[in-house]
């Protein structure tokens, strides 16, 4: 689903400090977030931003999330960066940004990233998902 119109966007585009870097945010309705998908938060090309559903705490970031995008967004705009095209989540970008997202959960307290409230607990990505958590 793309956003209502690029006009809107406009309107509601703002931005928030996420470790030293300006990000931008786009904050979508539960209503208009993308069916069927359970993660709270997306880095868009298109927008060059990251939209967040509005039912997601993006400010006390609670599952990392913010700072998952952010380093999304941060590559983005990286010369040089190049992604492996590995499919999701074995590629280079998400490894980086799971292993930046977990660095933040760990210095919360968390064990385990399946211990975190609100982090998708499907078995699909575990192996790599555990891989990354130890890595970090
Ligand atoms: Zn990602």
């Amino acid at each position: 689903m793309k956003f209502t119109s690029y006009k809107n966007w406009l309107n509601e585009r703002q931005s928030i400090n996420i470790d030293g870097l300006n990000v931008p945010i786009h904050i979508v309705k539960k209503k208009d977030w993308s069916e069927g998908k359970k993660d709270p938060t997306e880095f868009s090309d298109e927008e060059d931003a990251v939209r967040v559903r509005d039912d997601y705490d993006y400010k006390k970031d609670p599952t990392g999330w913010m700072r998952h995008e952010m380093i999304h967004y941060k590559l983005h705009h990286t010369t040089g960066w190049k992604d492996d095209e590995k499919e999701y989540p074995y590629n280079s970008t998400e490894a980086q940004a799971y292993i930046y997202q977990f660095k933040y959960l760990k210095k919360k307290g968390y064990k385990n990233y399946k211990d975190v409230p609100g982090f998708d607990k499907s078995a699909e990505y575990d192996n790599i998902l555990n891989k990354y958590w130890q890595n970090v």
